[in-house]
């Protein structure tokens, strides 16, 4: 894990702070540093910051650092720190917010296995009305230049008729479509 210096205070992105607090709706200054959610967090071990700390660098306007860190691509939203949390803070919804000022700055150095598993899924459900898990993974694969990667679980798991060759297609696709376009046009 990485190392902060607590003691620092910085005005430094107090408008970047303002402007998280207002978008997430989660008053981060009212966090205790309990750490609760971080005790609580599964994959508070592969973060380079665990979720106490996030919240405590934003309070001290520590934007860069929190947005080109690897935790919130590590985060996966399963909201356990949100539950835990003794202040009643969306630490999760937090996390999401962060996600998508990273990306608007384009800190996305640990971001690209989230992005393309994320588009690929995406694409799926898009064209076929629902997901389609081989045609996710070999996307994925194809955009991440991990040709082979899983590839031993595929054939076992269409012998077990747990996973198709081909795409289902769902009657209502045209209707996913528009709702994908309408997404994509901010609701309009
Ligand atoms: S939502 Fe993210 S930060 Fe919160 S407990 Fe789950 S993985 Fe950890
Ligand atoms: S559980 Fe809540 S109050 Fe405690 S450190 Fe995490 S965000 Fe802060």
């Amino acid at each position: 894990m990485g190392e902060v210096n607590l003691s620092q205070v910085m005005d430094r992105n107090r408008s970047f702070v303002d402007r998280i607090i207002e978008e997430s709706g989660q008053d981060i200054r009212q966090c205790y540093q309990c750490a609760k959610c971080t005790g609580g967090c599964p994959g508070a071990v592969h973060m380079d910051y665990p979720p106490n700390q996030i919240i405590r660098m934003l309070m001290l306007g520590m934007k860069e650092e929190v947005l080109k860190s690897k935790t919130i691509w590590v985060c996966m939203g399963c909201n356990t720190c949100t539950t835990r949390c003794i202040r009643d803070i969306e630490v999760a919804g937090v996390m999401d917010i962060l996600r998508q000022k990273a990306i608007k700055a384009g800190y996305i150095e640990h971001a690209k296995g989230v992005i393309s598993f994320n588009d690929s899924f995406l694409w799926t459900v898009r064209s076929f009305g629902r997901l389609f898990e081989p045609g996710m993974a070999i996307i994925n694969n194809v955009r991440l230049g991990n040709f082979m990667k899983d590839m031993q679980f595929g054939l076992p798991l269409m012998l077990k008729g747990k996973a198709s060759m081909l795409p289902h297609r769902l009657k209502g696709r045209r209707e996913m479509a528009n709702i994908f376009k309408k997404t994509v046009q901010g609701g309009k």
